[in-house]
């Protein structure tokens, strides 16, 4: 790039996993000038546990090995660095109770990170006077220059673009889809409530068996599945169960979890259980997309939950975003004029859209699965077991190098040809056997 030229201004609304990631891939391109705009004034644990399956880790790789890296100092060994380990998926009622049926994830050196400690030594990676803190994004106009953001406490700034990674209730997403588009706000079709407690991991040995606060075991049955995951290098442990379907009163409020209610549940998941039960304050409600009809318009884009928030039991929405920032890191590689910023948006909703909305209909499925509401599968281990297998093949396994090398064929493409010469892909059969 010649000296003087004029590098593409990025605005990044939204400092999570998504912005993050992308924010330290574009500080290594001459060619970009960016900015990150966070609402909360600080980080808090929130009590997210991710475990990064191998499609985030080779896209946090594709950006960059410091990303890569950062995830592997902040991240708990979950056993030996060469043990193999997995997400044990096992039946904990029924008559195939005690069965193993998926082991998700299974990687040697197999780890767990807090979202809080992630975004940590994400934040290492990028130049501190490039994010700004409690800059809630509140309106979003576009115009001949480019586009200006405004924000809560009635600033505004102005970039060449703007892409909004700023989660599930993204201002971005409305921006994009407009307000009363139908796939704008999230839902929660299937009524999940997740009941969580986050616990010291020597309190939690006192009461679940000790093997739990070490794994990442996910115990299903037809009034919820129950998840363990350790946190902060062991020394924490976020403990839940997902109940399918659960009872909201007209307030919203959901029901007390009742032990009562899992008695024919294995011992190990109703001693899990009861623990939750004790203290429940990390409850929430979850919610997904409906499928957004496009990623972008004109010189603003979304990313990450913004995009396409999923539930959480296919493990992947992590994961996905990395995938959106790998994309879009490689191609704004390549940007080095405003006009060819709409042609890489495109290149990028055309590549990410339909493999992220898979996912977030995997995950749908995930969740019908455990809670045994999908076609009988519980009753028959194997056919459970093909699925998880060709669930774990479509995430973890894709070609990743060949995504970016795609997305960027695209633009290159659409810059040499113009804008009409972007050819649109329907999105790839996926092939999970059910
Ligand atoms: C309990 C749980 C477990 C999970 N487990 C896994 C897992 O094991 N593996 C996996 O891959 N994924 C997992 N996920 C999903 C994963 O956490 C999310 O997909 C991921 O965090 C999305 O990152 P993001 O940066 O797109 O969004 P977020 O993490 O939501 O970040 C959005 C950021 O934008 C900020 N923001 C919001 N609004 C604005 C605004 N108006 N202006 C400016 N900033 C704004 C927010 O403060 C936030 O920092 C899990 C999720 C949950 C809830």
């Amino acid at each position: 790039m010649a000296e003087n030229a004029k590098k593409i201004n990025i605005a990044i609304c939204g400092g999570g996993i998504a912005g993050l990631a992308l924010a330290a891939g574009l500080k290594k391109k001459d060619n970009i000038d960016f900015h990150v705009y966070e609402s909360v004034p600080e980080y808090k644990d929130v009590g997210a546990g991710l475990a990064l399956h191998m499609n985030a880790i080779k896209a946090m790789t594709l950006i960059g090995p410091e990303v890569r890296q950062v995830y592997f100092d902040k991240a708990l060994d979950l056993g030996e660095e060469d043990q193999v380990m997995s997400t044990e998926v096992i039946l904990a009622q029924g008559p195939n109770q005690g069965e193993l049926v998926a082991e998700l994830g299974k990687a040697k050196g197999r780890k767990t990170v807090s979202r809080a400690d992630l975004l940590d030594g994400l934040m290492e990676l990028v130049p501190k006077e490039k994010v700004t803190f409690g800059k809630r994004l509140d309106s979003i106009e576009e115009n001949d220059e480019g586009v200006r953001i405004r924000f809560k406490d009635g600033s505004d700034a102005r970039a060449d673009c703007l892409i909004g990674a700023d989660g599930i209730h993204s201002v971005t997403r409305s921006y994009i889809l407009g307000p009363d588009h139908p796939a704008t706000e999230p839902k929660n079709h299937d009524g999940w409530q997740i009941y969580r407690t986050m616990v010291s991991s020597e309190y939690a040995r006192q009461h679940i068996n000790p093997k739990w606060t070490q794994t990442v075991p996910i115990l299903l049955g037809p009034r919820g599945h129950i998840n363990c995951i350790p946190l902060n290098k062991g020394t924490r442990l976020s403990a839940g169960v997902a109940v399918r379907g659960a009872k909201f009163e007209t307030s919203g409020k959901a029901p007390d979890l009742d032990p009562a209610l899992y008695s024919d549940y294995s011992d190990d998941a109703q001693r899990i259980v009861k623990m939750v039960a004790r203290d429940t304050s990390a409850s929430w409600t979850a919610a997904d997309h409906d499928h957004a009809p496009t990623y972008f318009k004109g010189k603003v884009a979304m990313m990450g939950d913004a995009a396409h928030a999923s539930m959480p039991f296919a493990g992947n929405g992590a994961a996905q975003a990395l995938e959106d920032a790998a994309v879009l890191d490689y191609l704004f590689s390549k940007v080095t004029d405003t006009a060819q910023i709409e042609a890489a948006f495109s290149a990028y909703d055309t590549t990410r859209r339909p493999r992220s909305q898979e996912v977030v209909d995997l995950a749908r499925k995930f969740g019908r699965v455990y809670a045994y509401a999908e076609d009988g599968m519980h009753n028959d281990p194997t056919k459970m077991k093909q699925f998880f297998a060709g669930a774990a093949a479509f995430t973890n396994n894709a070609d990743l190098q060949k995504q970016n090398d795609d997305a960027m064929g695209l633009f290159e493409s659409a810059v040499k040809g113009g804008a009409d010469g972007v050819e649109v892909k329907e999105a790839d059969p996926i092939e999970v056997v059910a």
